[in-house]
């Protein structure tokens, strides 16, 4: 048995039923989500070990909710997908999919392939999940604990992830627009100028002198970046 947790997003409630039930035999926890939208609610909440998703979806389809986690985590993926369209299969890979099973499958052959892809995953270090070190900041995805200057910071869950896609792309320079996609999803709507609040906000945690920051730089008439 494993306490390993699997989303799997499917809205033929027939298939979704028997993935659960393959799924829960072989010791997974497994939540269904029957919807694109609801999905990306549940993801951005909480992360699983592996995502299985159907491509065809309501609201939001697989592309969709697979570059939005790629946008921000190494979350393995299997795509369910139609045995007719093989270029939903590359597409599916090429956005970051692990793996993908064609329909109809064999619950079974699933599993499997459910096994093989954490194996792989689990067993190799992506590189990601270890923490960003610079000289007065260190960043823990794992822990998700932030220190500046040795002091243990109190982040927000969205300060956390805001920090955290800025310093894994050091000196890219994004739009507010480009950070609200990134650490907010796709598809709600938020006015931009929550990101200058979170901004302000993580510059008075982290920085000794928010006035004139050393890591969180505003690059006037375009956005924000991280300076290393
Ligand atoms: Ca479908």
């Amino acid at each position: 048995m494993s306490d390993l947790s699997i989303i799997v997003i499917e809205d033929e409630p027939s298939i979704a039923e028997v993935v659960h039930l393959y799924l829960k035999r072989a010791g997974y926890q497994v939540t269904i989500v029957g919807d694109g939208q609801a999905a990306l609610d549940t993801l951005a909440r909480q992360l699983p070990d592996l995502v299985i998703l159907d491509i065809m979806l309501p609201h939001v389809d697989g592309f969709a909710i697979t570059r939005w986690l790629r946008d921000r985590s190494d979350v393995p993926i299997i795509m369910l997908t139609s045995r007719r369209e093989e270029s939903d299969r590359i597409a599916g890979l090429e956005l970051g999919a692990d793996d993908y099973v064609v329909k109809p499958f064999s619950p079974q052959e699933l599993v499997s392939r459910v096994r093989a892809v954490l194996r792989r995953t689990r067993g190799s270090q992506t590189g990601s999940d270890t923490p960003l070190v610079f000289p007065t900041l260190t960043i823990d995805p794992q822990t998700r604990l932030v220190t500046a200057l040795s002091q243990e910071i109190n982040l927000t869950a969205r300060e956390f992830d805001m920090l955290y896609w800025m310093a894994r792309h050091p000196r890219q320079v994004f739009t507010r627009s480009q950070l609200l996609e990134a650490v907010w999803g796709l598809s709600e709507y938020i006015d931009p100028s929550t990101v200058t609040v979170h901004l302000r906000r993580l510059r008075e945690k982290i920085e000794p002198d928010p006035a004139n920051p050393a890591h969180l730089l505003t690059v006037w008439g375009v956005g924000y970046k991280f300076e290393p």
